[in-house]
């Protein structure tokens, strides 16, 4: 654990200036305040407050009192864009004590449940974007009007024409030590995707949550914008966030989920553990596919290159894209219903619960799954008794609200709040008339 005297020495080493302290609320988007490095001892006390109101959905109104914020700095960062500054995600309190509608309190609560019983989450994960230019006149388009390829996926000259911008991204991540390895053009055009190397699950979250903020600032530099909407473009392949886990030994730092023998490289833990995601699947995608526009992306219907790659039934199989579990390869597994709109600290707590579930009630993973589900007919996949993920927001929050083990995983008052918030979010959409009800239905009625 760093400690502030730890934090003192970089402050002095590397001439940090000011502190940056930042929290999330549901959404995910980080929030901050600037703290000048002077500050740091008061700031490592409590002395960055908020009115929670003002700052997203974390279960406060205009009357309540103000939220502290109290630095964890393991997660300090300084920005590769600006060596003077330093980040720190935190965790919100109030009245001086752990407030339960802080996304990143409500992980911690997870991983000390999973540390007690002997485990560790490690995640990777993999958020892809789209680089965006917004019009005049409200509409949006991708960004570099050279990148209109059918299958632009893996594409050398689009890459080409956007290597700026993806080697500033890839030096930053080298610089604060997260060793990137990858770096694609993705499926749609104008989208891309940075892989870096996993750790445990909270330590990626943070990432996670700063890789999205760092990923706006250098395209905002470039003069365009990147957003991880799952689902931007309906003739486009939406944007995932699929999240690689595994569960290790908390003492011995060994991978429980690796059993060379197998034919798929996987332990009896992990089968369980996908028997534990398979069964809260229904619930877990509320969480994992957070929004209205989450469901625009979980659809069959291909998009102009082909394959939406996005999972619609509830199937595990081998490196099979189809399906929402997949196995990349020995010792970890695949969970490709989460999308760029999930928030980094939910999404893993939620399915850390779900796995941990599967382990306890030694729940089967089913059969693994060979075959291209986007062409399996319907009664192939209710013959196989395959099933689906839920279709719209306000279908997941119906599981949801009926999943016990997913409701305790977000703490049942933070659960109830989450519905609460979700279901007015989609009455918001529903309320709302759309171009293609009009381009349908007011010609014909
Ligand atoms: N963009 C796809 C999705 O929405 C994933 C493509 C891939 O497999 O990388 O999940
Ligand atoms: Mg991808």
């Amino acid at each position: 654990m760093k400690t502030v005297q730890d934090v003192a020495k970089v402050v002095q080493e590397r001439g940090i200036e000011f502190f940056l302290c930042s929290f999330v609320e549901m959404s995910g988007a980080p929030k901050a305040k600037v703290v000048p490095a002077h500050h740091l001892e008061d700031m490592a006390q409590g002395s960055a407050g908020f009115a929670g109101f003002a700052a997203g959905e974390i279960g406060q109104g205009p009357h309540d009192p103000d939220m502290i914020a109290i630095p964890d700095f393991d997660s300090l960062t300084v920005l590769p864009w600006r060596p003077k500054v330093a980040w720190v995600a935190s965790n919100i309190h109030v009245n001086g004590a752990p407030w339960p509608y802080c996304p990143r309190t409500i992980l911690q609560r997870q991983v000390t449940q999973a540390r007690k019983k002997g485990y560790v989450l490690k995640t990777g994960v993999e958020p892809e974007f789209l680089l965006v230019r917004r019009n005049s006149n409200g509409t949006c388009e991708p960004h570099d009007p050279l990148d209109t390829l059918g299958k632009p996926c893996y594409d050398l000259r689009a890459l080409n024409r956007n290597l700026d911008f993806t080697t500033t991204l890839l030096k930053y991540m080298y610089e604060l030590g997260w060793d990137p390895y990858a770096n694609d053009h993705e499926d749609a055009n104008c989208q891309f995707e940075i892989n870096w190397t996993y750790a445990d699950c909270l330590t990626t979250a943070d990432r996670h949550t700063f890789f999205r903020w760092m990923v706006r600032t250098v395209a905002e530099q470039q003069g365009c914008l990147a957003t991880f909407m799952p689902k931007p473009f309906s003739h486009l392949t939406g944007n995932g966030a699929h999240f690689h886990v595994s569960l290790w030994d908390a003492e011995k730092d060994t991978n429980l989920f690796l059993n060379e023998r197998d034919e798929n490289g996987l332990s009896e833990l992990a089968y369980h553990f996908i028997g534990g995601l398979k069964n809260h699947a229904k619930a877990l995608a509320a969480v994992t596919a957070p929004i209205v526009n989450s469901y625009k992306r979980l659809i069959r219907g291909a998009p102009r290159s082909g394959a939406t790659w996005a999972p619609v039934y509830i199937t595990f199989g081998g490196s099979n894209r189809t399906q929402m579990i997949r196995i990349p390869g020995p010792g970890r597994i695949e969970n490709r219903t989460v999308d760029g709109a999930a928030n980094p600290y939910l999404a893993p707590a939620v399915m850390l619960a779900a796995g941990l579930d599967g382990i306890e009630r030694n729940l089967p993973a089913g059969k693994r799954n060979d075959r291209n589900l986007y062409e399996t007919s319907l009664e192939e996949l209710k013959a196989a008794g395959i099933e689906f993920l839920p279709t719209t927001l306000n279908e997941a929050l119906d599981e949801l609200e009926r999943d016990e083990v997913v409701m305790e995983a977000l703490g049942r008052e933070y659960g109830e709040y989450y519905i609460r918030v979700k279901r007015e979010e989609w009455k918001r959409y529903h309320d709302s008339v759309s171009q293609w009800e009009l381009d349908n239905y007011l010609g014909l009625y």
